[in-house]
């Protein structure tokens, strides 16, 4: 029999996270087919939504109201009644895998590898060490693997037209919860999300203030963007935190990275590296970002970036 692969899609309740896309290319460089577990209650759209993701075999779908948020102690119960089915559990990399993954390879006793970047076969797989700057590969004899897979490194899987995965209900597992859902407030964004839009205009202590930040706000609106910010800004008060890009901040790879009055820490370039372009704007000529770069304009941020706004709104 081939490599049996489960991938544990994470949702939003309505809708699959944006990263089981990415984390489908990645499964699909090992295998044509696999299958897709789904936890939640009330999650009749998701499932649809994974029946139709590519190369999907079998949906399992198991429903429970305390399943509801996704919290760590109830999946992990669900995953361990399936798991040992499959040869490969595979998580996208993002904040509810990143509570879930450790306590089921606790329980598993198996090592997870974490951020994988590249799947170089069944048992070897690169991943980011040390802020992005080295990349280690990891081969492993354990026969059982669990492994999570950065977005970024891989591009989004294209969603089928018709719903060909079979759903199989599942049956659910006695569940064990300790911990409590209180709440989750979501940020109401009016420009795209920071993680999934294909330009990011970030602006760092070059800015100067909260005021000024306001430039960047003014060039993302003009370009759909969305906003990010190193952590100088972020400490600064520019702007709250979860704009941060960088190693203790967001991992992303848009289309486009325009870094403005930032001047590339490797905390910083860990969290936006694999962007398809760079552009950096930067007063001194020597910053280490312009070594990233690939488009870079050395200049005063204050005269450059009221020109671009007035010229973009000009060819509108
Ligand atoms: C454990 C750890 C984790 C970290 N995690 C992160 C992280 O996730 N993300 C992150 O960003 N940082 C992180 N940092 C901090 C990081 O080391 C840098 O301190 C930070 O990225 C610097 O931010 P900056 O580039 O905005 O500020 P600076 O390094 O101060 O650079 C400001 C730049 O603006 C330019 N500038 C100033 N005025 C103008 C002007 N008028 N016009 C044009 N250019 C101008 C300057 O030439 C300079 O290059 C981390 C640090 C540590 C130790």
């Amino acid at each position: 029999m081939g490599l049996r692969i489960l991938l544990v899609a994470t949702h939003h309740q309505k809708a699959l996270d944006d990263q089981v896309y990415h984390t489908v290319t990645a499964i699909r460089s090992l295998v044509d087919t696999y299958d897709v577990v789904v936890v939640g209650d009330k999650i009749k759209t998701v499932i649809a939504e994974a029946r139709r993701l590519d190369g999907v075999a079998s949906v399992l779908k198991v429903e429970n109201a305390l399943l509801k948020h996704q919290l760590a102690e109830p999946v992990v119960e669900v995953l361990l009644s399936i798991y040992a089915d499959y040869d490969m559990v595979v998580f996208p990399s993002n904040t509810t895998s990143k509570n879930i993954l450790p306590r089921l390879a606790a329980r598993c006793d198996i090592s997870p590898i974490t951020d994988v970047c590249e799947i170089m076969d069944d048992h070897r797989f690169k991943r980011p060490i040390y802020a992005g700057n080295i990349i280690e590969t990891v081969s492993t004899k354990q026969p059982k693997k669990i492994l999570s897979i950065r977005a970024a490194s891989y591009s989004k899987s294209a969603q089928m037209n018709k719903e060909h995965g079979r759903i199989v209900e599942c049956a659910c597992p006695e569940l064990k919860c300790g911990s409590n859902y209180k709440q989750s407030r979501m940020n109401q964004l009016d420009r795209p999300e920071l993680t999934a839009a294909k330009i990011v205009i970030s602006g760092g202590r070059g800015l100067g203030s909260t005021t000024d930040f306001d430039l960047i706000y003014q060039l993302a609106d003009e370009l759909n963007a969305a906003v990010g910010a190193s952590r100088a800004a972020v400490d600064a008060g520019y702007v709250s935190n979860d704009y941060q890009v960088g190693q203790t901040g967001k991992i992303i790879a848009p289309d486009v990275y325009v870094a403005v009055g930032i001047s590339g820490a490797i905390q910083h370039v860990a969290g936006m590296k694999d962007s398809r372009v760079i552009v950096a704007i930067n007063q001194d000529a020597d910053a280490p970002i312009f070594k990233i770069c690939d488009y870079g304009l050395v200049g005063d941020l204050f005269e450059v970036l009221p020109k671009l706004v007035l010229h973009l709104q000009k060819r509108k």
